[in-house]
């Protein structure tokens, strides 16, 4: 495969090569090319080319385009769901599942930035009145991480597309070729030549001369926080808007009196959909003491039946970890929580058998009494893991929530709803749910607090980060 750079396909200078491997098999799945700071120059010069003619049609133009690409890649979804799950590892079902939640953000901006109104506003002048305007920005740079591709990078170019932004994306160096299938798709639904390129090579090139490169205007960016810090500081001193969706360590409380048999499945879920590899997941479990035993009892059942395998599977609910990598950060801190005192009470090690023998895999593991200071309650675990913890009351239970450098998502299972609203105004969290945990609706703000980013992803409030107001006053003569 290659690169889509100006409705064509671009190969690196150089002829440079990388190969992508199955996770679950190691075997090779396909061979691209392995971009430098001048090819993605190439890409930042399409974007900028197409910037004044796509900006310039109606919204409803866009939206119009924007759609019919979503009905030609929904066309399209059996020839490219397996693209993503031998990139990346996750069961095939999940990644159609993801595949339809790209599709839902297209249609949902495609429809909503027809909606988006400017301001009129009444000044203090006589015969004075302002008018805010809502102006594209230019070319933008979605940097994306290997978890989930797809949505990742729906969540930039979807407002920023029907905005009127050009967009160079960069896909991690691991997960590309789903993408770029996505992307040569859409374009035979009429996007022009320029309006959305992507290319792959490493982060340290490709995405270093995105966010350096003074045509670029804004960064969407996922992935891990380090990265985002660095992401922020030199857009930061460019003066380039940025949004960053970076790591997290969510909470879920369950009280006493929570509907267990509701809970535990969807916990189970929160915490081992996509191998526990998600930014949203429920990372630290705080369950009342009276309900802790029951609770603990419903989960580790869960947790066992799960069916591990390769994602091209029928049936396999979770596939392997993405990396060599990843599986042994896994490892390590698991190892660490045994090694401070805390207890493998599911899972804990990688299964066995022929199936698994060349891929990625790590049993579902949920662990208790580990200590407050154990790696798997200060980190972000990437991984199928989850430690429990027993709590006495609410207050106990939300100090502990809140006891953390990340704040990106949070949870809490009550049939009071007087006690969820006060959980969910005290949570520091940019997302809270309650009695579910249904994450990704595109209608709702994404995004965290404290170590977790700033900007927010979904809702209105993403499709106005890819634009920019303009006041303009008004005198009448
Ligand atoms: P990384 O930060 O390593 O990579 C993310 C992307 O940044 C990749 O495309 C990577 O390219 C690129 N990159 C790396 N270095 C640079 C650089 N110097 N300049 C510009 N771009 C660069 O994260 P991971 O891929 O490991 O993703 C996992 C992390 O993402 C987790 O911490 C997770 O919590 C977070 N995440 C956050 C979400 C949220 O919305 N808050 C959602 C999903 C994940 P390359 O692959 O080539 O290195």
């Amino acid at each position: 495969m290659k690169c889509w750079v100006n409705g064509e396909w671009m190969e690196a200078e150089g002829g440079r090569t990388t190969e992508i491997r199955n996770p679950a098999t190691g075997e090779v799945v396909d061979t691209l090319p392995r971009c430098s700071a001048k090819d993605t120059q190439k890409a930042i010069d399409a974007a900028a080319a197409a910037f004044p003619a796509w900006s310039a049609m109606t919204a409803e133009e866009r939206g119009r385009i924007l759609l019919k690409a979503a009905d030609i890649v929904k066309a399209k979804m059996k020839e490219l769901a397996p693209w993503l799950t031998k990139e990346q590892g996750k069961p095939i079902r999940d990644a159609e599942l993801e595949i339809n939640h790209f599709l839902h953000g297209l249609e949902y901006y495609a429809g909503l930035v027809s909606k988006v109104r400017g301001d009129f506003v009444p000044l203090a002048g006589k015969n004075m009145y302002g008018l805010v305007m809502r102006r594209s920005l230019g070319v933008c740079g979605a940097i994306v991480p290997w978890n989930f591709p797809i949505t990742l990078m729906g969540n930039k170019i979807g407002p920023g597309l029907a905005a009127g932004n050009t967009f160079v994306v960069k896909p991690a160096s691991t997960t590309p070729l789903c993408s770029i299938k996505v992307i040569e798709a859409m374009h035979e639904a009429g996007i022009p030549k320029g309006v959305l390129n992507i290319v792959t090579g490493p982060g340290r090139e490709v995405g270093e001369e995105l966010i350096q490169n003074p045509q670029v205007i804004r960064i969407g960016f996922t992935g891990e926080t380090g990265t985002g810090r660095h992401v922020g500081e030199v857009c930061g001193r460019l003066f380039k808007r940025v949004s960053l969706e970076l790591g997290g360590s969510d909470p879920c409380i369950v009280c006493d009196d929570a509907d267990l048999d509701k809970a535990a499945p969807m916990v189970a879920i929160g915490r081992f959909f996509n191998c526990g590899q998600a930014c949203l997941a429920v990372k630290r479990l705080y369950v009342f003491e009276s309900v802790y035993d029951a609770f603990l009892e419903k989960l580790i059942g869960r947790a066992n039946r799960l069916k591990l395998g390769n994602g091209m599977t029928e049936g396999v609910q979770m596939g392997p970890l993405h990396t060599a990598a990843q599986l042994k950060e896994v490892e390590e801190q698991v190892e660490d929580a045994r090694r401070r005192g805390g207890k493998v009470v599911a899972g804990g090690g990688r299964p066995e058998g022929p199936d698994f023998a060349k891929g990625y895999f790590y049993k579902p593991t949920v662990l208790t009494d580990v200590p407050a200071d154990a790696r798997v309650a200060t980190e972000e675990t990437f991984g199928p893991i989850l430690p429990v913890w027993k709590v006495k009351d609410l207050e106990e239970a939300l100090t502990k929530a809140n006891n953390h450098v990340y704040g990106l998502g949070s949870s809490i299972w009550t049939r009071d709803m007087t006690k969820a609203a006060a959980a969910a105004e005290r949570l520091e969290a940019g997302n809270v749910w309650v009695n579910s945990l249904h994450y990704g609706h595109d209608e709702m703000p994404f995004g965290g607090v404290k170590g977790s980013g700033i900007g927010r992803e979904h809702g209105i409030e993403a499709l106005l980060s890819y634009t920019e107001p303009k006041g303009v006053v008004y005198t009448m003569l």
